[in-house]
């Protein structure tokens, strides 16, 4: 066998292993995952609420997930919200829009990337809304903003506080000024629930960018951000190449955003119901732990107050 011939039979060898390999499909629907240690039972995670408990890694989850950590198992409703008609441009590259839409549906058994649920926390109704990155990326278009501005409009019509875990690469392209359109309507209906001094509290989630951040998702009156979320609207090599100079290592980054100011608090995600519960009694000025405490140290200082002049 000369040298040729033995390259050649290496390289058929390298196909044959390389053939071996799991599909992406086949991956996904396995009982595992990988993270820093590498591979990782599903199970053992989604009992450690999809947090990995070596690196602290939030892991992404889809709706249903989300709203069971937040409400708890059961207890929440999921509201229907509207669908408009498929592939309004009759976008097609390598597949048509379509048919990338049913399997987004068979994926995520979603109709569309974001879903709104309501239910209680700390004994406040709350309307929430959440978006699955597997469903198209978690991109933005005009199923997702009619179920942003149904939420908005359910919170707005019972008085609710709206809470949303935004997540996704930005506007979906497949519907280009459909979906572009979504950014200055849902920000009309935020606007909506400002004028009813309703609370909106947004929480970002790895990762967040592009339209979603520029629009509605940048808006809420307190922002919170799962620990190392990726919130960001041009991507780090654009940016880099633009400004001709070396970023941070932890550029966009949750802490980093936060550190520039456009992420008031990090929330590791199994506090993040406690915390939010805590915030909506504040703001809405209901009896809880802080509000009793707040008040009864306002009280004391009046007494001591009223006692000095007196
Ligand atoms: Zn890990």
């Amino acid at each position: 066998m000369n040298w040729i011939k033995r390259v050649l039979h290496i390289g058929e060898k390298i196909k044959k292993v390389l053939k071996k390999r799991p599909s992406k499909e086949e991956i996904e629907n396995s009982d595992w995952t990988s993270c820093c240690k590498g591979p990782v039972l599903k199970k053992e995670l989604e009992e450690n609420l999809w947090v990995c408990n070596d690196c602290g890694k939030h892991h992404r989850i889809g709706c249903r997930q989300r709203f069971d950590i937040f409400f708890g198992k059961n207890n929440y409703e999921i509201m229907d919200t509207p669908i408009p008609k498929d592939d309004p441009l009759g976008f097609e590259d390598s597949k048509k829009y379509t048919d990338r839409l049913k399997e987004a549906r068979k994926k995520t058994n979603q109709d569309c990337a974001v879903m709104i649920a309501r239910g209680k926390i700390n004994e406040i109704n709350v309307t929430v809304g959440s978006i699955n990155f597997d469903f198209m990326g978690g991109s933005v278009a005009s199923a997702e903003g009619e179920a942003i501005i149904t939420g908005i409009q359910h919170a707005i019509d019972n008085k609710n506080p709206f809470v949303f875990f935004p997540c996704g690469g930005g506007q979906r392209m497949h519907e280009s000024p459909i979906a572009l359109a979504q950014m200055t309507r849902t920000t009309l209906a935020v606007n909506e629930l400002k004028k009813n001094n309703l609370p909106y509290i947004i929480c970002f989630t790895d990762p967040t960018a592009g339209g979603i951040t520029a629009s509605f998702a940048m808006l809420g009156d307190i922002s919170i951000s799962e620990p190392n979320s990726l919130i960001a609207f041009a991507g780090r090599r654009v940016i880099q190449a633009t400004v001709k100079e070396d970023l941070p290592e932890n550029f966009q980054r949750a802490e980093y955003v936060q550190e520039c100011g456009f992420v008031d608090l990090i929330v590791e995600r199994k506090d993040l119901q406690q915390k939010i519960g805590s915030l909506l009694s504040i703001l809405l000025k209901k009896k809880s732990d802080i509000n009793t405490k707040l008040s009864d140290e306002t009280s004391k200082t009046n007494i001591a107050a009223t006692a000095k002049a007196s």
